[in-house]
């Protein structure tokens, strides 16, 4: 992490005065602006798509968290934005982290953090994985299989492990329930396995999916969890540890969170010798990135144009404007295919200009990302200005979740870099976090 530069107005926009006011409205202005300046230089970056990632956002969330969950640790899931100053934030903030990977545990434990405030949560582990796991010093793994079991048992005994029970996820927009989770059915017989390998099982964790639209279903997912508790004990283990997941959205959060108190008061009332811990992602992150992009091409749909030119042209709903833009599907955009979102473009700026009226005429249109690929569409209806134009810029909102992590450079285009704001509500602290996690020596 030595290589990061700290976070000031000056190095985060070298070649622009420094900022007076640091909200991320005004840092995506001024990527903006910066960019004309750089078009009126003929510069190639100057259309060049970018993320303004806002760390005051984040600290935000965290804020939220603990004032609705305070018994319960946050392992923020690194998977949903290993984003550097995020996690550096999170780290000085002192979260956990959800890794599931060797990758990940490297990015985490190279900030100095504690290999204690890791769990391997990925209950399909490589030996190798669980070897490297082992002698990094993160003990704390998921399992869900009686295959894992061997592994661990051969790759790193001393793992404390935590069994991963199924839930009910069809109220997600990602249900991880396929892939993951035992039934219940199978778990007194996964701890006899465990106990017979002589391996540590300390908890419990659930996902009741990512993007969980009816927090109810943490109710369920917590009483399961108690069941699993009694066949722990049946097993002749006590366990110490409940991992209740993540799926938190941001609009639904508090009321996860009531869900989850109330259903921790009532399966768990006595909760002595007991630690609670959580892997949100996409809660701490989302809103905090907005993407800028910018309006590389424009053309007429082809349905106006016939292919078979006897024809007449065809009436049609159709978008009678189609944008392209400098990032796509196999780029940011990928949270479109994968994580099932969809997207909202505004404008930023119109002809040079960050005032759009609101009287402006308005066309239905489709966006498309800059690939050659026809599955590259960003949004297939939506009003956009009728006067927007090659070199106008598009916003987008939420998305710093599972988008830059899983997005690719298909046609050789570049990843969109970030522009990060310490800027909005709790900047001071955001500093002072960065700050002191620097003076606490973890080679910051
Ligand atoms: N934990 C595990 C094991 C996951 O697989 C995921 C997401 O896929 C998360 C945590 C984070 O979930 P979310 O972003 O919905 O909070």
């Amino acid at each position: 992490a030595s290589h990061l530069p700290s976070i000031t107005d000056e190095n985060i926009f070298p070649s622009l005065p420094p900022l007076l006011h640091g909200h991320s409205d005004v840092h995506l202005r001024n990527g903006i602006m910066n960019a004309f300046t750089l078009a009126a230089n003929h510069e190639p970056d100057a259309e060049r798509a970018f993320f303004v990632g806002d760390l005051s956002q984040v600290y935000q969330q965290h804020l939220r968290w603990q004032a609705c969950l305070p018994h319960i640790q946050p392992f923020y899931a690194v998977k949903c934005n290993p984003d550097p100053y995020v996690l550096r934030l999170l780290a000085a903030l002192g979260t956990g982290f959800d890794c599931a990977s060797n990758g990940e545990i490297s990015q985490v434990l190279a900030l100095g953090v504690d290999p204690s405030r890791i769990i391997f949560a990925n209950p399909c582990k490589a030996v190798s994985f669980v070897r490297n796991a082992g002698k990094m010093g993160v003990d704390m793994m998921t399992f869900d299989n009686a295959d894992e079991l061997y592994k661990i048992a051969r790759a790193h005994p001393n793992a404390q492990l935590v069994v991963r029970i199924l839930t009910d996820d069809t109220k997600s927009l990602c249900a991880l329930g396929i892939k993951f989770g035992a039934p219940l059915v199978t778990v007194p017989g996964l701890l006899a396995k465990a106990k017979e390998l002589n391996l540590n099982v300390v908890g419990v964790s659930f996902h009741v999916g990512s993007g969980c639209y009816d927090p109810s279903v943490y109710t369920d997912a917590v009483k399961r969890a108690r069941t699993a508790f009694d066949m722990g004990t049946e097993a002749g283990y006590q366990f110490s540890l409940l991992d209740v997941g993540g799926g938190f959205e941001d609009a639904l959060f508090e009321q996860a969170a009531s869900f989850l108190t109330d259903a921790i008061a009532s399966y768990f009332p006595d909760r002595s010798g007991i630690r609670i811990i959580a892997e949100p992602g996409r809660f701490y992150v989302s809103k905090a990135f907005r993407l800028a992009a910018n309006i590389i091409a424009r053309r007429a749909p082809l349905t106006e144009v016939p292919r078979d030119e006897a024809a007449a042209p065809a009436e049609s709903d159709q978008p009678a404007v189609m944008y392209y833009i400098n990032d796509g599907v196999y780029g940011a955009f990928n949270c479109i295919l994968f994580d099932h979102q969809t997207a909202h473009p505004y404008v930023l700026s119109m002809n040079g200009s960050f005032h759009v009226a609101s009287s402006e005429a308005l066309n239905n249109s489709s966006v498309w990302g800059p690939t050659c690929d026809s599955i590259d569409c960003v949004c297939t209806s939506t009003q956009l200005p009728s006067a927007l134009r090659v070199g106008d810029w598009l916003g987008f909102d939420n998305m710093g979740a599972y988008t830059v992590c899983a997005a690719s450079q298909f046609n050789g285009f570049e990843l969109s870099k970030v522009i990060y704001t310490t800027g909005g509500l709790g900047a001071s602290e955001v500093r002072s976090a960065l700050a002191r996690f620097a003076v606490e020596g973890h080679g910051l």
